[in-house]
């Protein structure tokens, strides 16, 4: 018999209650010229990465790759300076927080972070039965420490600098949340290299600490879909309990590994330009009256009326720019990553046209309705 049931209630019965108010990450994305939507090093790949990547043989990809990453989780201990059992690995940094939320909380629990933040943390929230709960940043855009604790969440989520605003927490603020929350921290350190990072080090000394970074980033290398974290011995254990096996692909590990070990200058380089280059970038923007957030990773968020308008009409131009509708204390903004000069050039143009075209628009609809 066929049910009467509405489509949308259909749908409802075969996802969990609370994936209801989850969407699936957009996947739609058509090639486009001057992509500076996703903050990875638009300056390439490292150099022994693309080596071993021609290297890889017919074992490696007809068989499973090693269980424990031991050569890549080597590799990043040392590169981050913690033991080898500090530190877990997994599909991406996203997967080692997913795993994290999933490790030290129990469904119904609260996650708390700054809003806005990196979008996939309600996600992975909800996804895990957790109860996401944002609190807003300080005027000045730093975390707010009491307002984090006062959520007594079982998770407090810290991303610095933080994405999309570019902003660093304050070392005094993390440190505060650290000394008295009752539950995990997570500081996510995505941008870090950027930035100067300082916990990766120092995360295995807090028993309650995870802070997690990527190689998507700073060290060029998202298709390989690598992160890790550093924390305590026992709390890594933890991690590794619910992360599951073969997370990260053998060619991958392999060619991660060796660039860790030998491209870390090549890296450098790459972070400096970034950054040379986001300073420039943000004079030019501040010249042609926009004004960006001061940021302290490779992206810059510009607050602008329309983001979702602007970045259609700069998409139409050849590129591709990550719009942002009514963040808190922001309002619509536009995330531009940095990368070589000429691709900021257009990225430049193509925001003051597409500004100065919706505002002409805006004008002469105006105008048309006057009588
Ligand atoms: N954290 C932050 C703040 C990010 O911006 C991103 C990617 N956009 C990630 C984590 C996840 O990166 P990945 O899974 O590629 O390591």
């Amino acid at each position: 018999m066929r049910s009467s049931a509405s489509p949308m209630s259909e749908s409802l019965r075969l996802g969990r209650a609370t994936l209801r108010d989850v969407t699936p990450y957009p996947t739609e994305r058509t090639a486009c010229d001057a992509d500076l939507s996703d903050n990875t090093n638009l300056f390439g790949a490292p150099p022994a990465a693309l080596r071993e990547l021609a290297r890889a043989g017919a074992d490696e990809i007809s068989r499973y790759p090693g269980l424990h990453t031991r050569h890549l989780r080597e590799a990043l201990a040392e590169y981050a300076g913690v033991g080898l059992d500090e530190i877990v690995t997994g599909c991406g940094s996203d997967d080692v927080i997913d795993s994290a939320v999933r490790a030290f909380a129990e469904p119904g629990e609260a996650l708390a972070y700054s809003d806005p933040t990196f979008s996939m943390i309600p996600v992975f929230a909800r996804v895990n039965g957790l109860i996401p709960v944002p609190v807003p940043f300080t005027t000045s855009l730093d975390i707010d420490p009491e307002a984090l604790l006062a959520t007594g969440a079982r998770i407090i989520y810290i991303c610095s600098p933080n994405n999309p605003t570019g902003t660093l927490a304050s070392p005094d603020a993390i440190a505060h949340v650290i000394d008295r929350a009752l539950g995990i921290v997570i500081i996510d350190e995505a941008y870090a290299e950027f930035s100067g990072g300082a916990h990766v080090t120092n995360a295995p000394q807090h028993a309650r600490l995870l802070v997690t970074r990527t190689l998507s980033k700073a060290f060029g290398m998202a298709g390989f879909r690598i992160g890790y974290g550093t924390g305590s011995a026992p709390l890594v254990r933890e991690i590794e309990k619910v992360r599951g096996p073969y997370k990260e692909n053998a060619p991958g590990e392999r060619a991660a590994a060796c660039a860790v070990q030998e491209d870390v200058e090549w890296m450098r380089t790459c972070a400096q330009q970034a950054v040379e280059i986001r300073d420039r970038f943000c004079g030019a923007l501040r010249a042609n009256a926009f004004r960006p957030i001061p940021s302290a990773a490779n992206f810059v968020l510009v607050p602008i009326r329309d983001a979702d308008l602007v970045a259609r009409v700069a998409r139409d131009a050849g590129v591709a720019l990550r719009p942002y509708s009514a963040l808190a204390g922001i309002g619509d903004a536009i995330r531009v990553t940095m990368g070589p000069w000429p691709l900021m050039e257009r990225a430049l143009e193509a925001l003051i046209s597409a500004r100065d075209r919706i505002q002409r628009d805006r004008d002469q609809a105006t105008t048309g309705l006057r009588p």
